[in-house]
């Protein structure tokens, strides 16, 4: 079934344990929409800025990805974030991020063709652009899931708490969830915010995994055990977008589907890690994906 993910495209300039890159390709919607296209053709709605090359898009075009719905706007820059990873690669600084082109005056072009998306994955990025993109659809999609982060949280609380009643799924890592919801206790934050609107929320704990909780279960999957991390950037944003494929890609999205493509997700977002920007994700293959996940499989069941 198909499935239409909103987020930025960025450039990403890196510093890890590994080395450091500058301005290399990224975005939420970039790593969402590769790492979805795995599973299902995607329809990417996001803006870049005149200085944007060419050769950036033509990396995405070769994967299923539709990109009639990426605006190049004149006169604009792209969105760019410069990031720095601590030794321990779970923490990490923001040393400058500049929206540019993905300001507060945004707001997103969405393609006839997209409008009627059956899955929906509204990847980190503004709450405000978040909810116009909602009014555009011409009707409701099947599942819609949102990422978020801190600076969401704190710089657009009210736009955010007035998406959480329109989506049936958040995501977002534990540190993001205690602060919107004020709770000291990750799961306690959990169910504070299934309050808030949504039908589940799924929390990344970085290396210790992730859990789902809904108002009738709570699963809980580990991080695959990877023992080669060179960038984290993207890891939620990959894990985000291979969630969603695998979920339109079955057309599914009851409880035990969302579990399943979650395990999906993990697989992916550990292979993102082992390289810079879209490295490793643009070598990567269905068949490397399957054989993680057999071994994924037998690592946690018992
Ligand atoms: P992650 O490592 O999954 O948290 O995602 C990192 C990606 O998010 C990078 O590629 C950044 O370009 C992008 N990013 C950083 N800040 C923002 C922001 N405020 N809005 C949208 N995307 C962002």
């Amino acid at each position: 079934m198909s499935l239409l993910v909103i987020g930025s495209a960025a450039f990403d300039s890196i510093q890890t344990p590994s080395g450091s890159r500058e301005k290399v390709i990224g975005g939420s919607g970039v790593y969402a929409a590769c790492a979805a296209s795995f599973f299902t053709p995607v329809r990417l709605v996001s803006v870049v800025g005149e200085d944007w090359p060419s050769a950036y898009t033509d990396r995405l075009r070769t994967r299923a990805i539709d990109l009639e719905g990426l605006e190049v706007r004149p006169g604009a820059r792209t969105l760019a974030w410069s990031g720095r990873y601590f030794e321990n690669l779970n923490d990490r600084e923001t040393l400058d991020i500049r929206l540019n082109v993905m300001g507060e005056e945004y707001r997103p072009l969405v393609p006839e063709s997209y409008r009627g998306s059956e899955f929906l994955l509204l990847a980190n990025g503004s709450p405000v652009c978040h909810l116009d993109l909602l009014d555009k659809m011409a009707k409701k999609p099947r599942l819609t899931v949102a990422d978020t982060m801190d600076f969401y949280i704190q710089n657009q609380p009210a736009p955010l708490r007035k998406l959480l009643p329109r989506i049936d799924g958040l995501i977002l890592n534990d540190s993001e969830a205690r602060l919107l919801a004020g709770e000291k206790n990750t799961i306690t934050a959990a169910r504070r915010i299934l309050e808030m609107g949504p039908a589940f929320v799924i929390v990344k704990k970085g290396e210790n995994g992730a859990f789902y909780l809904s108002r009738q279960a709570i699963r809980l999957i580990p991080a695959y055990p990877s023992e080669e991390v060179v960038d984290p950037t993207g890891a939620g944003d990959s894990f985000a977008g291979a969630l969603m494929g695998a979920l339109a890609a079955s057309g599914r999205s009851d409880p035990e589907s969302i579990i399943a493509a979650m395990a999906r997700a993990t697989v992916v977002a550990g292979y993102n890690v082992e390289g810079f920007s879209l490295e490793r994700l643009e070598t990567l293959t269905e068949k490397e994906i399957e054989s993680r996940l057999a071994a994924f499989r037998t690592m946690i069941t018992f």
